[in-house]
């Protein structure tokens, strides 16, 4: 591919307009938009709405105008991002906090059931919530094993499945009909970790018949840093799974004030205290961003931009951990290297951010709504140069920051 090819795909691109929604240093070939998305413009002017006008100028009257039905107005917008329908899905908590609420909901619907089965090498939140969640239960534990031996591990002790569905280092995509059918099988439902999956790759939670997940505002779907997480119950468990925080957002009648709780119908139960309302404007922003999108053309796009960092990759002699088949993978490439940080860091010189996985990973995440094919095959070209010219051994990038 030459500069000129890219320019071509990008003149036919029908996702061209979209970048303009996003505020975007011109010079920066941003390729960490599976990490932290970056901020759209309606979120800003929402936020801005949130403060000034919202809390500045309604104060208290706010929640009856809205605040209030945020997290399952937002939830509706999520819905057809997971394929999943509005009122299985709600917005808030983190999504390290909405896994320990599903992990024991799950743990404590069937005494019988003790294990959380889970990978290794999981996303580090997964595996140390599984744990947290175990020891609150008694007589659970956490069966976490290599990944072709998940399906080995599931049996009748089986409480739950706890899967990541796009890895977090080598974006490995699990085939999500099948293990959830494997779960099923066993008699267990699956919890599914959306994190990198959500406006990264095709979801259809109904047609898998999935059971739970959860998953991230701030990567792909650019809700800002820290941004609420999403919650998702098929309709199916609704009335049969507890909160384990059981506040009293979560209350049929929040405002009758009663001792005992009585948990609201629907996704309502999985709210615990008073929701975020400012970083909810945010989020809420930023999904409007994503509601005319084309996702065919989208989910097209990033396999090409898949294919342009590949080529260069394969130019350099990097070896590629992520597998080739768009159907197998999400949307970020990671290639290993010895020098890995070192090399992640003057890429960041250069003025393409990625990011680190230790111990020997290059990260480079790939979003379609705002990157062009030309910054693509640029960001490439720059890989091999920085490869090539070995700026990398500068001892400045060799020093590890806190957030790689
Ligand atoms: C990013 C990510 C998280 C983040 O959890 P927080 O509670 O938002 O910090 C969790 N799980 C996976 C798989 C992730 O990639």
């Amino acid at each position: 591919m030459t500069r000129d090819d890219a320019r071509a795909l990008d003149a036919v691109d029908p996702l061209a307009p979209f970048r303009a929604r996003f505020a975007l240093p011109a010079d920066l070939i941003y390729l960490d938009g599976n990490s932290l998305g970056p901020l759209p413009h309606a979120a800003r002017a929402a936020v801005a709405d949130a403060t000034a006008r919202q809390w500045g100028d309604r104060l208290i009257r706010g929640w009856n105008e809205g605040w209030m039905d945020a997290p399952t107005r937002i939830g509706a917008k999520l819905a057809p991002l997971l394929g999943a329908t509005a009122p299985e899905v709600i917005a808030g908590g983190s999504t390290s906090a909405n896994l320990f609420r599903l992990l024991v909901a799950a743990l404590r619907h069937d005494p019988a059931r003790r294990v959380i089965v889970s990978e290794t090498g999981n996303f580090p939140t997964d595996l140390h919530i599984a744990a947290g969640a175990a020891g609150c239960v008694p007589g659970a534990s956490v069966r976490a094993v290599p990944r072709d031996r998940v399906m080995a591990a599931l049996g009748p002790d089986t409480a739950v499945l706890l899967l990541t569905h796009v890895h977090y280092r080598t974006a490995e995509r699990w085939d999500m009909v099948a293990l959830t059918a494997a779960a099923h099988a066993a008699g267990a439902p699956v919890l599914w970790d959306l994190s990198h999956s959500t406006g990264a790759v095709p979801l259809d939670l109904t047609a898998a018949g999935a059971d739970l997940a959860v998953g991230c505002g701030y990567k792909y779907l650019n809700g800002g840093p820290g941004a609420p997480a999403i919650l998702y119950v098929a309709a199916r468990w609704q009335e049969r799974l507890s909160n384990p925080l059981s506040g009293w957002m979560g209350h049929a009648e929040p405002f009758g004030f009663a001792d005992d709780y009585a948990p609201a119908p629907g996704m309502r139960r999985w709210l615990t205290g008073t929701p975020s309302v400012l970083g909810l404007a945010a989020l809420e922003a930023a999904l409007d961003a994503w509601a005319d999108v084309p996702l065919a053309a989208l989910w097209a796009k990033g396999a090409a931009l898949f294919d342009i960092l590949a080529a260069a990759g394969d130019r350099a002699g990097l070896e590629c951990v992520t597998p080739r088949d768009p159907a197998r993978r999400g949307s970020h490439i990671s290639f290993r290297h010895p020098h890995a940080l070192a090399l992640s860091q003057a890429l960041i010189a250069a003025g393409v951010i990625g990011d680190f996985r230790g111990p020997d990973l290059l990260r480079l995440g790939l979003t379609p709504l705002y990157l062009t094919h030309e910054q693509v095959w640029r960001a490439g070209e720059i890989l091999l140069e920085v490869l090539a010219g070995e700026p990398w051994r500068d001892p400045r990038f060799t020093a590890r920051p806190a957030v790689t």
